[in-house]
């Protein structure tokens, strides 16, 4: 991504609260006027279903933790969660098995190569380093409880819709395109079995992540998942409590330093906060005890994180204040509101 486009924004410190719910829908809507000729990038077509989309799609919504609520664009156009889902079940899984087993099975740091890299595997003795990249969230699938595959796809189906407030159901074109063509991912399924890191049958593990990718989503049900990992665990919208505290603490930080791939680190400086990609076009972006902001627009960068998404993401980061970086003497900001 092209961090210049942002120059013109003035950089707002995270220290207080966000802005008033007029500023912050202003801001939005302008975020997105802004960006939405910008035609750079390309539709991912490793999964053939996902070229035929409408490149010109482009929606952005952020939910705040007090449950208020901003669309913009085609917030509420549907597509495949795909790689965002990932986060989504690690922190089902920390809730299910603690901090420590998962960190253990599956780690926590970047692999510094592609999200479907069989090296990575190799390179650590089929350790997969990372809950974000394929190979990981293979692994954190096959810890999600559940005595059959079926339940399991269940236990996620439910997890992950309860963030979203409501009932998500599977894109079934979608997974039927990927499960057609998912011979990689397959083979680290097999992979990671063969050094003793997975148990359970791998076809069957693949095709639970494989239905996970396919959950249809929207811009705005990203942002209330995001804001409910940014509120504790409990969803703003519905009042439920997802998850505790702690794994939403757990899960912010894997996702800060891995969750955009090879581009984490330039991500986390330039816009500091975590987020997670996935290759339908949809990225969300988490501030802590603040709320979240999801963008959605097909065309992709080279690591295959949305162009448009990418950028409407951080130019709202500045404009509201999101770097978790970005501080002042407290002083100066109380006296400058
Ligand atoms: N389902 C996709 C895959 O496994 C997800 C990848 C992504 O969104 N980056 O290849």
């Amino acid at each position: 991504m092209d961090v210049e486009a942002l120059s013109g924004i003035p950089q707002q410190v995270s220290t207080g609260a966000l802005p008033a719910w007029e500023s912050v829908e202003e801001l939005v809507r302008e975020a997105h006027r802004r960006y939405t000729d910008d035609r750079s990038g390309t539709v991912a077509d490793y999964i053939p279903v996902l070229a035929e989309v409408d490149p010109e799609l482009f929606g952005l919504a952020v939910i705040e933790v007090d449950g208020g609520t901003h669309d913009a664009g085609d917030a509420l156009h549907p597509f495949s969660i795909q790689s965002i889902s990932k986060m989504f079940v690690y922190a089902l899984a920390i809730q299910e098995h603690g901090h420590q087993r998962v960190r253990d099975i599956v780690g926590v740091n970047n692999t510094g190569l592609a999200f479907n890299s069989l090296m990575a595997l190799e390179r650590n003795a089929g350790h997969p380093m990372n809950p974000m990249v394929n190979a990981g969230a293979i692994a954190t699938t096959a810890l999600v409880p559940g005595a059959t595959a079926v339940e399991q796809w269940e236990r996620i189906r439910e997890g992950l819709s309860a963030f979203a407030g409501r009932a998500l159901s599977l894109d079934g074109v979608v997974y039927a395109s990927e499960a057609a063509t998912n011979e990689r991912n397959r083979a680290m399924g097999w992979l990671l079995r063969s050094y003793g890191r997975m148990s359970g049958d791998p076809d069957e593990i693949v095709d639970v992540y494989t239905r996970q990718c396919a959950l249809s989503v929207t811009a705005h049900d990203l942002a209330v998942m995001g804001a409910t990992l940014a509120d504790g665990g409990v969803n703003p919208v519905t009042g439920q409590r997802v998850v505790s505290a702690d794994v939403c603490r757990d899960t912010l930080a894997v996702v800060a330093s891995t969750g955009l791939y090879e581009r984490s680190g330039e991500w986390l400086f330039e816009i500091g906060l975590p987020a997670k990609s996935g290759v339908a076009g949809g990225i969300v972006a988490v501030s802590p005890g603040k709320g979240a902001v999801a963008g959605f627009s097909p065309r992709l960068d080279s690591a295959g994180n949305s162009v448009r998404s990418q950028l409407a993401i951080g130019h709202l980061s500045r404009a509201l204040g999101l770097n978790l970086f970005a501080s002042a003497p407290a002083a100066t900001v109380r006296t400058n509101a």
